[in-house]
């Protein structure tokens, strides 16, 4: 029986961010431990899930390490060595004994000191287990790609859906390669080829054009060409580092000409990376372009900008604050985060009221921090819920105490944890509220709110103040990143 570690370190950086990214900030997306690793990942939606499924039908015994995962700030070093080091000292207690490692990486990790997490611990892997130890390697297509890590790894195996429905399918083909490749049945290759293009996220769901296009583009042309594999990286463009950027990934037969294949891909893309271009709206422009769409139902405006699942605070109030001046009938806020505010509607009780500052506590960035006065306390719930969508769906979630209030029109879910982006509407079951008696929902995600939403809703608005997330990439200070890039620089080249 062939042993296989398997490890889930994920990490997606946004060096925008002022937290600190500390153990507790990272493990806020889930963590288990070495002994509950597999019983944690068996039969769930993540990469990791994936590779167990495919290990459990070739009969392969796996060495667990540990998961973690989320997007947050820049990880500590020490927390770099704390989490790296606890699946470091497992392969090298192992390494003997291993035929092969199945890694679920994501691609845009970044810690104090070491820009490409990803390579850093592709390299420490390297000098314990050598260069001939079968590697191969699930990424998240917002994975800031390098030519190291294809070098160390032997398959780089990318997810091609946005929002992530896909992760399973990712890790099951890694680990199938694997078993192929400790069984010497072929060898591969895998080539990167890096573009100078952030590709714009409010415009990449994957569901919708011009990104259904590029996707099925990417798919055809692996069949045709019978490649292992074949991704378009998005890239994350929140990363400041200087390999920031959108790639294609092939993983080939070996002698079978990856790189050939990716640049082939690469000049696709970049020929047609103006059909990215989005419009960028503010809150006022989003609620002006929700109110002219006609018919019954509701409308999604997502405040990209605060999208906690890219590292943002998740108390941003550009949003808010233009739903409070319009006072629209149907109105709701998914979410503010505002543990005091949460904490003051549960001790005032359904009926009662709250006031005080909300939101926009973090930083001044995502909009300044609300006046309310005498709101009212419409629900209560622990906070305490199950993921719906069809990313991650049945996943266990845990925002804290939360409530609805009410001032005026607007209703506002106030969260006391951030555990995840707004992905549906798993919050208003909770508060025993029906999202058809709303016609107008804010939430905090980019795109994965679409796996859920984009069915049930008569539109999806993206809309784009300042945030350390926001679509509006010129309003961030980039300093590492290397110029010029599509699109803040017209003049970039390929
Ligand atoms: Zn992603």
């Amino acid at each position: 029986m062939k042993r296989v570690l398997i490890t889930s370190i994920n990490h997606e950086t946004n060096t925008f961010s002022s937290d600190i990214g500390d153990f507790e900030r990272w493990a806020v997306g889930g963590y288990c431990d070495t002994e509950e690793m597999i019983d944690y990942y068996r039969g769930g939606t993540s990469y990791a899930s994936g590779m167990i499924k495919a290990a459990d039908e070739l009969g392969i015994e796996l060495v667990p390490t540990l998961g973690i995962g989320c997007a947050g700030p820049l990880i500590t070093a020490e927390v770099r060595d704390r989490v790296v080091g606890q699946y470091l000292k497992i392969l090298k207690a192992e390494a003997d004994r291993l035929d092969g490692l199945c890694l679920a990486l994501h691609g845009a990790g970044a810690a104090e000191g070491t820009p490409d997490l990803e390579g850093y611990i592709l390299r420490e892997t390297r000098k314990t287990v050598g260069d001939e130890m079968p590697i191969c390697v699930t990424l998240d297509l917002h994975g800031n790609i390098t030519e190291e890590m294809a070098a160390l790894a032997d398959g780089l195996f990318g997810i091609k859906e946005y929002p992530h429905v896909d992760c399973v399918e990712a890790g099951y083909l890694a680990m199938s390669v694997l078993a192929d490749l400790m069984d010497k049945k072929y060898e591969i290759e895998t080539a990167v080829t890096k573009l100078p293009l952030f590709t714009n996220c409010c415009n990449a769901c994957t569901f919708n054009m011009p990104m259904r296009e590029f996707k099925e583009h990417v798919a055809a042309y692996k069949e045709e060409n019978r490649l292992v594999d074949a991704t378009y990286f998005h890239g994350f463009p929140y990363t400041d580092v200087d390999f920031a950027g959108a790639s294609a990934v092939v993983v080939s037969r070996k002698g079978e000409g990856a790189k050939k294949h990716a640049d082939i891909l690469a000049r696709y893309i970049w020929e047609n990376r103006r059909k990215l271009d989005v419009e960028l709206l503010l809150p006022d422009a989003a609620v002006d372009r929700a109110l002219a769409i006609p018919g019954e139902g509701f409308v999604v405006i997502n405040e990209a900008s605060d999208n906690p699942g890219g590292g943002c605070p998740g108390d941003g109030t550009w949003l808010l604050t233009e739903f409070l001046k319009r006072d629209l009938p149907g109105t709701i806020s998914d979410y503010i985060l505002d543990p005091a505010i949460a904490k003051a509607a549960h001790e005032a009780g359904v009926g009662g009221k709250v006031s005080g500052m909300l939101g926009g506590h973090f930083d001044k960035i995502h909009g300044p921090s609300v006046p309310i006065e005498g709101f009212e306390v419409i629900a209560l719930c622990d906070g305490k819920t199950v993921t719906k969508s069809p990313m991650g769906r049945g996943s266990a979630l845990d925002f804290g105490p939360t409530a609805l209030i009410r001032g005026g029109n607007v209703d506002i879910i106030v969260i006391s944890r951030l555990c995840r982006q707004t992905m549906d509407d798993c919050l208003f079951d909770a508060l025993g509220i029906d999202i058809n008696d709303y016609r107008l929902i804010g939430v905090k995600s980019t795109a994965h709110y679409r796996a859920y939403f984009q069915p049930i809703a008569k539109a999806c608005i993206p809309t784009n103040p300042a945030g350390i997330h926001t679509a509006n990439y010129a309003l961030l200070d980039y300093k590492n990143i290397k110029r010029p890039i599509y699109p803040l620089d017209e003049d970039a080249v390929f």
